[in-house]
């Protein structure tokens, strides 16, 4: 078994400028990628070679890891082994700027995650499918967010990227050339859209509620930097019918309760039972 130990005191996170943008330089490997390493600090970065990044950056992955794992117990992961009753099925981009640490400080077993280049219904329909139907979240929520690639490049000429590629920007509905905030915010209301097509049984029986959200980490929304802006609530996208929205008034003021689930003392809402033991027939209905 491979121990590890801790030696990232002296970590620097090393990124070029090309690593999160989107490339169309297929082939070629860009150079030090994302690796942590204390010589950085110490020299500033300095050119290494690939199998020196990869080993790097395996390390990296592992000794966090053995950090997350050492840091829980046995009991930690028991309702994990259970099974799973996630509160909400989220379709976020790809991106590797988008994490589920920014809408949930304890996602294991909480959120469905969903990624795709876009944040699509389309090349992951069977996915989010899946967190509707069978595992019934109650709330469906689609994550674009701030410079996103893939909006740059839907808006583009992406004609000389592979098959593949061009097949998941091709249901990116979005004109050509437009501002990125306005092609992130038109493709979250496009998938809102479709998911209530797809839904329609679920949010007309007030079973699901289709969130379209913007995650901000540059602040274009001018609410402050990696803040999260609903911008479609249901196919509402007024904002100041959003914001006065029953649900979102109520989410507001809502006091937490203590979750079944790993992660301890949460705000939480369980499927099963609010569909079953509410007295609000329509609990997840807007407005
Ligand atoms: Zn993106």
């Amino acid at each position: 078994m491979i121990k590890l130990h801790h030696t990232l005191i002296l970590t620097l996170l090393v990124m070029t400028p090309g690593l999160a943008s989107a490339s169309t330089d297929h082939g070629k490997p860009a150079a030090n990628h994302a690796v942590k390493t204390s010589q950085a600090v110490v020299n500033g970065p300095v050119p290494i070679s690939e199998s020196e990044q990869l080993k790097a950056i395996v390390g990296n992955l592992l000794q966090d890891n053995e950090a997350f794992a050492d840091s829980r117990n046995e009991a930690y992961f028991r309702p994990l082994i259970a099974g799973q009753t996630p509160r909400a099925t989220v379709v976020t981009c790809s991106d590797s700027r988008v994490h589920t640490h920014a809408l949930d400080s304890t996602p294991d077993g909480d959120l469905f995650m969903v990624r795709n280049i876009g944040n699509q219904l389309a090349t992951a329909e069977g996915s989010v499918e899946y967190g509707v139907h069978h595992l019934h979240t109650p709330l469906l929520i689609f994550v674009g967010h701030s410079s996103c690639g893939a909006i740059k490049a839907a808006s583009g000429d992406y004609r000389k990227e592979s098959k593949t590629i061009r097949r998941e920007l091709d249901t990116i509905k979005i004109p050509k050339g437009g501002e990125n905030l306005a092609g992130v915010k038109l493709n979250v209301n496009n998938q809102v859209a479709g998911a209530m097509k797809k839904f329609a049984h679920e949010v007309k029986g007030g079973h699901l509620t289709v969130i379209g959200a913007v995650y901000d980490f540059s602040n274009e929304f001018g609410k402050g930097y990696g803040r999260l802006n609903i911008i479609n609530l249901n196919g509402e996208t007024d904002s100041a019918r959003i914001a006065s929205s029953r649900l979102l008034s109520d989410a507001i003021e809502a006091k937490p309760v203590v979750s079944q689930k790993a992660g301890a003392a949460r705000t939480t809402v369980k499927p099963q039972a609010a569909a079953a033991g509410s007295s609000d027939p329509h609990p997840y209905s807007y407005p």
